[in-house]
């Protein structure tokens, strides 16, 4: 293969866990550019070793993309070329390299894109869930007002829905998922590509408690089915109110308990909190 292959940015994807899903033309661009940004170089190099790969790196993460950024572009600008990729799968997708295309843009710096596998798109391909229309989430917040509100902005979502999970926080999320959306469809994707790849077509109840004892370890993508047109809501405003006020009568705080009757009843939970104070 021939290229010209000066002043360019590459965005190779690289394989979530199957060494075998480095393509051909990834393993030929990683091989000519001049050098490579890595988003951890102690990862890359094993891919590097693993196809006898010998090129200069250097690190393009978080928290130095923006003084690295601006190194690797003058040095494109010079006339070098760089293929950017992260740990696994495509950059730039929950993954450094979207400031990079930003900054490439504007030096008016060509970027070709060497297309590899995603977690997202994979896990979506097998959930078993409608993929015509399907809304890319990325990681939820830590923080529980931010995460709370990200998931509250989905209540009305009919997309399928696709989300990434660290296994250490994954019974929060399906717990989450439960209080917030009710009972729905989900594929939890674990590990795929790799040995232990399982595809666990469940639901938001049944995950929400199944995992307690012995949580799920891995990489995990979460499919979450959007919401039905059919889906009728279980009671009315009214009926979820007074639903919320009798948990409150019993002790519960009111966010807690509009959240709780949000659940049950299918009505939004700010909706309920605003009826009751
Ligand atoms: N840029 C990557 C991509 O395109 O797939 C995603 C990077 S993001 C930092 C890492 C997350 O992707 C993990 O927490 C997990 O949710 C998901 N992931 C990566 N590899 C996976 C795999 N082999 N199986 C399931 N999920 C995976």
């Amino acid at each position: 293969m021939t290229m010209d292959k000066e002043n360019i940015l590459y965005v190779v994807g690289t394989p979530i866990g199957n060494m075998g899903d480095l393509s051909p033309r990834a393993a030929e661009t990683l091989r000519s550019v001049d050098f490579i940004a890595a988003e951890d170089t102690r990862v890359t190099v094993k891919l590097l070793n693993h196809f006898d790969i010998k090129k200069p790196m250097v690190s393009y993460f978080e928290h130095n993309k923006h003084d690295k950024g601006v190194k690797i572009i003058d040095r494109i600008l010079a006339g070098e070329s760089c293929a950017i990729v992260t740990d696994a799968g495509m950059p730039c997708i929950s993954d450094p390299g979207e400031d990079l295309i930003r900054q490439c843009e504007e030096a008016g710096i060509r970027t070709v894109v060497v297309p590899g596998p995603s977690a997202a798109v994979s896990a979506l391909a097998v959930s078993g869930l409608e993929t015509g229309r399907f809304t890319f989430e990325g990681f939820l917040s830590v923080n529980k007002k931010s995460r709370s509100e990200h998931l509250e902005s989905l209540l009305d979502e009919r997309r399928t829905m696709i989300f990434y999970e660290a296994p250490h926080k994954l019974n929060n999320t399906l717990q989450d998922l439960y209080s917030t959306f009710g009972d729905r469809r989900l594929t939890i994707a674990r590990e795929l590509t790799k040995v232990h790849e399982e595809i666990i077509r469940t639901t938001t109840e049944a995950a929400a408690t199944a995992y307690l004892d012995e949580p799920l370890k891995g990489e995990i993508v979460l499919i979450l089915e959007g919401k039905k047109s059919e889906d009728k809501p279980k009671m009315t405003l009214e009926e979820a109110v007074a639903c919320a006020q009798r948990l409150i009568d019993g002790g519960m705080r009111p966010t807690d308990a509009a959240k709780e009757a949000a659940a049950m009843s299918g009505m939004k939970k700010n909706e309920i909190y605003r009826k009751l104070v």
